[in-house]
This record gives C-alpha cells, structure tokens and sequence, in this order.
C-alpha cells in the first residue's frame, strides 16, 4: 500500500484533475439509481480536490453500449445526484475527448466540476487503444484512478492512460479503502478468527481463490452451487444439482488438491451438511431436507439446510473478521432463501458485537435487501465484485499496477 501513490501525495490547486470513477450504478426501469454506493464512495476524493482549489474532470462508463452512442446509456443522468451530494452543481459534456471537449476543460475554472459523457461510447475504451488514451490525457495534469470496479479490466482509461502522466498519476480514496479492506484478509492482519464464505452458481470462477485463501483463512465455508463438485469429486450423489460438468475436468485436480488439503487442516474447510432440495426452481414447488451427500436423482440442492445454517452461523459468530462473497442458496426464490437470510442476519449480527465484516459482489449486496436494517450494519461493501475476486487470488490488479509503473 505504501509503495502506490495517493491523492494525498499531491496537491491540486490550480491542477486539473481528471479522475476515472466508477458511476456504473444500477438502475431501474425509470433509470433511477437503485443503489448510489458507489458514486457516494466517490465523493471524499472529489471532496479533497474541490478543498485544494483543483479542477475535476470525472471520466466514467456506464452499461454496455458496445462502441455506439446510445440515449440510454448517457452519463447526463448522474448530474443532479452528484450535483446534490456535493452541494455544489456538476457541469456535463455530451462527449469524452475532441477539441469541444478539450475547450470546455480549459475554460473551467478553480474548484468547478466536469462529468464527460460513457467512456464506452467508443469501442476504443475497451480495446488498451493508445490514440484514445492519448486524446483523453489532454484533459488533466494529474490522473486519478478511482474507479476500484473496473480495475480489474484492460481498458484504455485504466490500464494505457496512466502511462500519459509519468510521475503525475494517483488512486483515490475509493480504491485506497478497498485495497486496505481486501488487504486486512490478504496479509493475515486482520483479527483471528479469519473466516471467508464462498458461494454462488459456479465454481469455476472462484477457484483459484479458494487455493489463494486456504493458507489464510481460519474457517472456509463453501456454500450454494458451489459446494456441489466437491462433494461430487468426494463420491456423494448430488442428483441433478449444479455442477459444472465441462469445466469440472479441467479442475478436478485442484479439487481433489484442496479435498486432500482438508483432510490435513480439517477444521479450516466446511461444506454444508444438509440441503434443502426440489425438483424445479418455482416457488411453490415441493421441497424435502436431506443430507448433503445423498441427494436422489431428479432432485436440486438449492439451498443449505437447517443443520448447515447453524453450523454456518456458529462459526460465523465466534469469527473476528469475516468475508462473505455468494448466496448460500437461489435467494432470489423465497423458498431457498432462508439460508442466505440466516447468513446475512448472523454477519450484522456479529458485525455489531464488534467483528469486521467485508461483503462483496452483485448478488450479495442485492440479497442483503432481504433483511431490513443489516446492510447498514456490515463494515464494508466492496464496490467491485469483480475485481474483489481477482484481488483475492492474490494479483495486483492492471489498473493498480498501472499507477505504479512510471
Ligand atoms: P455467482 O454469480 O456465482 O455468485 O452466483 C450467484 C447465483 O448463484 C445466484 O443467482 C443464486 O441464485 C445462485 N445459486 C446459489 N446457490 C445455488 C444452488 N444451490 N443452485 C443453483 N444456483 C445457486
């Protein structure tokens, strides 16, 4: 962390700023934001700027709009939330880069705000395109990159225009809070019991994770679809759960390492127990608990069962710092909801009593809408799922390392 230059290592007076945030929020059917975390996370860096007299200039993405200029993916609408949580008025322009654009930066003046129009409004964004980097550092004296969501990605405003700015580059408060939240697990600092929970649809993605954080984690709790190729590659009948099949060769091994690892370090990797199954996804369908293990063909392990709830939550609660990423069930279906619920209760709960809790990932955050009053109570929300995954596998991300190299 030491080593990776911050905002606080510059001063901005007189400086234009131009800062790649993150505004990607979501939004509804009305194109209202449903969940502003990650444009309120923006604001103390911006705060800072504005506080030193700087010039802003806020570069962003918004959806997929695939290189074309499209209505709906327009940044315009983040104007007045922006506007109203800095208490102060947000300039926009209908364009990232080209001389209208170069004019207005140039005639802005101390302490005024510039949002541009989706960086992805050119195919040239997500394609490390050096022109397009080089037309968009015309626009700051100092680059600031505070966009922790898409750090992850090799695109050209987080990986190519760095390399414009020499030594003149930075991360923002934003991603300096995420690397030090991520980091309190990756280095071991945080306090004893460290207990990461994983679930989710598919292995695939998170494996290499698993083997990152076996070696840290006190307590590894696998569960949702997740846990099922394990038990599979164990010997159990997981009936027609989820699993994986055309990638499950390709990761058996790996599997079949981190079996042989458990059987070493058995208290640090648990599986559910029990699982609440069914034969369709449908809310009114049956539903019976059985073990783990033995679930008949024709039948779905679509969440963890009661004995597995309380296991969970056990360990949960004597847990000192606690990572959580994945719905231990199909959340979204209220009859396989009752495990994730359970979960979220026990992480705000903990949380409470003084524990440090870090949660990750679109679907997790969504389902923490379920139980009123504990979102507010969790330490951190990651503003990244995925690049909170990738940081897990113990990488340094493209867009950090982008700062560090000079
Ligand atoms: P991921 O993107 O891998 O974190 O997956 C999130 C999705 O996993 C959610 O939409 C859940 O409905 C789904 N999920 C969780 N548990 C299961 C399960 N046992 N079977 C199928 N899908 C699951």
């Amino acid at each position: 962390m030491e080593y990776i230059k911050t905002i606080n290592n510059f001063d901005f007076r007189n400086q234009t700023a131009l800062i790649r945030v993150d505004f990607n929020v979501p939004v509804n059917e009305n194109h209202q934001i449903t969940d502003n975390t990650r444009i309120k996370y923006s604001i103390p860096t911006i705060q800072k700027i504005l506080y030193e007299k700087g010039k802003i200039v806020l570069i962003s993405h918004f959806g997929r709009p695939k290189g074309k200029i499209s209505e709906i993916y327009s940044l315009k609408f983040i104007v007045p939330f922006l506007s109203k949580e800095l208490k102060t008025d947000v300039l926009f322009f209908e364009n990232c880069i080209g001389k209208d654009v170069e004019k207005k930066v140039h005639q802005l003046k101390n302490g005024e705000i510039l949002l541009l129009e989706n960086l992805r409004f050119y195919k040239e964004e997500e394609e490390e395109n050096e022109h397009f980097a080089f037309e968009l550092s015309k626009l700051g004296d100092i680059y600031v990159n505070d966009a922790f969501g898409v750090s992850h990605r090799l695109h050209t405003s987080i990986t190519i225009l760095p390399k414009f700015f020499g030594e003149k580059k930075c991360i923002g408060f934003l991603m300096k809070k995420e690397i030090q939240n991520i980091n309190k697990f990756l280095s071991k600092k945080g306090k004893k019991p460290i207990t990461f929970l994983l679930g989710g649809a598919k292995i695939s993605s998170k494996i290499e994770i698993i083997e990152n954080i076996i070696d840290i984690a006190d307590h590894l709790l696998i569960g949702g679809g997740m846990a099922f190729p394990f038990i599979k590659i164990n010997g159990g009948k997981v009936g027609d759960s989820i699993v994986e099949y055309n990638k499950i060769i390709k990761i058996e091994n790996t599997l079949k390492k981190i079996l042989d690892q458990k059987k070493n370090k058995i208290n640090i990797l648990s599986f559910p127990k029990d699982v609440v199954i069914s034969k369709s996804f449908k809310k009114t369908s049956n539903t019976k608990i059985v073990p783990i293990y033995s679930i008949p063909d024709g039948w779905m392990g679509l969440d963890i069962g009661p004995s597995s709830i309380k296991y969970f939550c056990n360990i949960i609660e004597k847990s000192k710092t606690i990572f959580w990423n994945g719905p231990v069930g199909v959340f979204e279906i209220s009859n396989f909801s009752l495990g994730t619920k359970s979960i979220i209760k026990t992480i705000a709960k903990t949380t409470e009593k003084g524990s440090f809790s870090l949660i990750g990932g679109g679907d997790s955050i969504a389902s923490l809408k379920m139980v009123k009053g504990c979102k507010e109570k969790i330490s951190y929300l990651s503003t990244g799922g995925g690049a909170m995954l990738e940081s897990l596998k113990n990488k340094i991300l493209p867009g950090i390392k982008a700062i560090i190299n000079t």
